[in-house]
């Protein structure tokens, strides 16, 4: 629940609360529910709050960040939603409460209802005016009213295919944060984070979320503005039921990340690799077993597609062989991509 993690782009993570709703294809393969349901054998979409002995961890991390001089990642919470609006609104002003009073750790708040964000801080901010929380409530006024948003927070949305960017990055972007991320995991298609559709000014318009650009449809000059992805973290489906990702698909953010000194970081490769067949193997027959599938660079499945050797008809897919999360790592073309964004306080 916390202290150690498994996760490598963060150094701790904390559940204030345990539970949720899923709400899209990233969801379906949810570790948590698995955990919650299987191991712990309870109803994930119950909410619940943890121990009193849980909530203390952070303030500890927090001692030791500062006797060791330096910043830790907190990310909160793996096992639920942080703008998750089933969750009584006294656990997050109380979360709340917690990243403001550890401005030694970076707290990164990983959502898929960004849609709910700034609602969750005026409620937050009403619970906070009605408890006399004055702490607290200032932190809050400066964040929503004066759009100075606190400097441990990193604000970050799920994006596992272009719908979902589209939808969940305007909304990200409206939200003050000093950081902005996206966690493309798992990649389920290829996304361009550099055309996000994004009204301007009343036109259509689209936005370049890597380098805060947008470009009117009709215009040649573009305008550019701070609020972009500052981190881009992507990875395949993990698990049993883990979905293939084209490997076109990892290459696509890498170079766009490369491109606009976007921070990048590869957390791993899924359950698959590129497949090479031996020469006189029956390919169709492993694709028939399950063995080796077919993946399309759009993201659709034709490994119903074959001719009579076996290979597919549909040009640009790739042969994907199931090895297993740890043998297929986390090297992307031969390299570890470990970015992350400087912080500057
Ligand atoms: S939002 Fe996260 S925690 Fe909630 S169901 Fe989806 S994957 Fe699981």
């Amino acid at each position: 629940m916390g202290e150690q993690t498994g996760i490598q782009w963060t150094d701790h993570t904390f559940n204030p609360w345990i539970g949720c709703t899923q709400i899209s294809a990233a969801c379906d393969s949810c570790y948590a529910k698995a955990l919650v349901e299987g191991r712990m054998g309870g109803d994930f979409a119950e909410r619940r709050r943890t121990s009193a002995a849980n909530w203390k961890l952070p303030r500890r991390w927090h001692r030791k960040a500062l006797a060791d001089g330096v910043r830790r990642r907190v990310f909160a919470p793996s096992l639920g939603d942080p703008w998750d609006n089933q969750v009584p609104i006294e656990w997050l002003v109380d979360l709340l409460d917690e990243i403001r009073e550890t401005p030694g750790l970076d707290w990164m708040l990983l959502t898929k209802r960004p849609m709910n964000i700034l609602n969750q801080l005026r409620r937050a901010f009403d619970a906070a005016v009605a408890a006399e929380r004055s702490a607290l409530l200032a932190w809050l006024y400066s964040w929503i009213h004066k759009r100075q948003p606190p400097p441990n927070v990193w604000l970050g949305v799920t994006v596992e295919n272009q719908a979902m960017a589209n939808l969940r990055l305007r909304y990200l972007l409206d939200v003050p944060a000093v950081i902005r991320f996206v966690s493309a995991e798992p990649l389920l298609g290829e996304v361009n984070l550099r055309a996000i559709p994004r009204p301007y000014d009343g036109h259509r318009a689209t936005f370049d979320a890597l380098e805060g650009k947008w470009m009117r449809i009709g215009d040649v000059d573009p305008g550019y503005v701070r609020e972009r992805i500052r981190l881009v973290i992507d990875g395949g489906e993990t698990g049993s039921t883990g979905r293939p990702t084209h490997t076109k698909w990892f290459r696509r953010l890498r170079d766009d990340c490369r491109d606009t000194d976007t921070a990048y970081f590869h957390k791993q490769n899924g359950e698959w690799v590129l497949h090479k067949p031996h020469p006189g193997g029956d390919l169709g027959g492993d694709v028939r077993s399950g063995r080796v599938t077919i993946v399309h660079p759009s993201g659709r499945s034709c490994s119903d597609v074959l001719n009579e050797t076996g290979r597919s008809t549909e040009p640009g897919s790739i042969y994907m062989a199931r090895v297993g999360k740890a043998r297929a790592g986390r090297l992307l073309d031969g390299v570890e991509h470990n970015g992350m964004p400087e912080v500057c306080l």
